[in-house]
């Protein structure tokens, strides 16, 4: 040891701010403890690759991973009243809102774009629980209606993915209206006889469980995602019973038939592409007229 070491060394890491190895060169998994390389991760799609952890990934990075090429075309959703309640508890809602617009760069906790699966046409909604907790307020229900109304439009099916603490409170009944708001949204495909797939991730729950994202043609969990209403320390003190192991989370909801399939992230693409094309309506719903029947149908008569 030398004053180099002992001296010199630890105040270059003070100057430089102590770390030999940049943070965002390697993540931890927070399930199995791994170090991953970061870049390792990224083409994983934030799917460890020792124990397949699905590691929560952000609205923009999802319609990246989703459509043909990461190549999509944003649509600008409604303006909505900020702030109607003029709501402060321990900071003002506009001052929440603020600083979730520049932590994720988004104008709300939704974001809605249009571009091609596997080259079938679709609208795709996402969430951003980073954005105050992806929770629902009026900009989430108008942009539920607006991706639902362009869906219709273009004759396409409407891929919703969820992440949400559940009503945005800051904007008390407000926010509670958006239910039945993203309930409407849901039926404009139903009568447009269109699809509308829900991918539900980690975590969906409150208000959002309780609309729109139990109201898919087809539900798909990514592994491990927590689903539910209310949170389980509520439900074991209301019903006084052990809650069994997993509750809420998406195996457990498959095994009991609410969720009809759990599709990890890097086949969530082929997936989607593969209901797509089971799903597409068939020519008489588009044409009014029978449609032409296919060679197989006439072999079998
Ligand atoms: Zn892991």
């Amino acid at each position: 040891m030398s004053w180099l070491t002992e001296y010199v060394r630890p105040r270059i890491r003070t100057l430089l701010g102590q770390r030999e190895v940049p943070e965002n060169l390697w993540s931890q998994c927070p399930a199995c403890q791994q170090m991953i390389f970061a870049k390792e991760l990224e083409k994983n799609l934030k799917v460890c690759p020792h124990c397949a952890h699905h590691m929560r990934a952000t609205a923009i990075e999802r319609l990246g991973w989703t459509f043909d090429d990461g190549a999509y075309t944003r649509i600008e959703l409604p303006k909505v009243p900020v702030d109607p309640l003029a709501f402060r508890d321990s900071k003002r809602y506009v001052d929440r809102l603020r600083e979730a617009r520049t932590k994720t760069g988004m104008e709300d906790a939704l974001i809605v774009a249009h571009g091609t699966i596997d080259g079938h046409r679709a609208v795709v909604g996402a969430m951003e629980f980073d954005f105050i907790g992806g929770s629902m307020g009026a900009a989430v229900g108008e942009g539920l209606v607006a991706a639902a109304r362009l869906a219709v439009l273009q004759e396409a099916p409407l891929i919703l993915y969820t992440a949400s603490a559940g009503a945005r409170m800051q904007e008390g009944a407000v926010s509670l209206m958006q239910m039945p708001r993203s309930v409407i949204a849901t039926m404009l495909l139903k009568e447009a006889r269109l699809p509308l797939l829900i991918v539900l991730t980690d975590p969906t729950t409150g208000g959002v469980t309780a609309s729109f994202a139990m109201l898919g043609d087809i539900h798909i969990a990514e592994p491990g995602a927590l689903i539910g209403f209310a949170g389980a320390r509520v439900i074991e003190q209301t019903v006084r019973e052990t809650l069994p192991e997993g509750f809420q989370r998406a195996e457990y909801l498959h095994e009991h038939g609410i969720v009809d399939m759990i599709v990890a992230r890097t086949d969530m693409r082929d997936m989607l592409s593969r209901l797509m094309a089971l799903l597409r309506p068939p020519a008489e719903a588009i044409t009014g007229e029978p449609a032409p029947a296919e060679p197989e149908d006439a072999a079998a008569a």
